[in-house]
Formats: structure tokens, C-alpha cells, sequence
């Protein structure tokens, strides 16, 4: 609602608008629970791709042990591999 997170939002950059605190490092999270699916998901883009660190804002502890979490979940199917795209 401030002018200048509008200014953030104008320009290219559509991720992460201000360089923040990793939110694991902020929670305290020691580990990555890979059965937080909702969580998970909110760190692979709509293709089943992890994001890049750039985009999460984790630091790269907390990167390390999502990728970890994130295949784990994906080796017990709770998250796709890859998933479909409509319309292909
Ligand atoms: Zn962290």
C-alpha cells in the first residue's frame, strides 16, 4: 500500500520485492518437514520446479534442506515430479 512497495511492483521484478530474511531463518525451522505440503508448494513454480534461491529468498542453508524436503516429498508423491500442463 506504500508508494514505494507500487514502484517494486511496476517494475520487472515480480518475486521477493525487497530483499528479506529467509522465512525459515525468521521461524526458526530447523527442518524442513517434507510432509508440509502446502508450505512445499509455495517453493516450486507451477511446473513442479523448485524455485531458485532468488526468488524463495532463503539463505542457503534453508535452500539446501527445502530441495532436500521437496524431493523427498516428491519420492513419496506428495508433490509432482513435474506437473501437467493444461493445453499441450
Ligand atoms: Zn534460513
Amino acid at each position: 500500500m506504500s508508494s514505494e512497495r507500487r514502484r517494486f511492483q511496476s517494475s520487472r521484478r515480480r518475486f521477493a520485492p525487497r530483499r528479506k530474511v529467509c522465512e525459515f531463518c525468521m521461524d526458526e525451522v530447523k527442518y524442513v518437514d517434507y510432509k508440509d505440503v502446502n508450505k512445499l508448494q509455495r517453493y516450486v513454480s507451477d511446473r513442479g520446479k523448485i524455485r531458485p534461491r532468488r526468488q524463495t529468498g532463503l539463505c542457503a542453508k534453508h535452500q539446501r534442506r527445502l530441495a532436500v524436503a521437496i524431493k523427498r516429498a516428491r519420492y513419496i508423491a506428495l508433490l509432482p515430479f513435474v506437473a501437467e500442463l493444461r493445453g499441450r
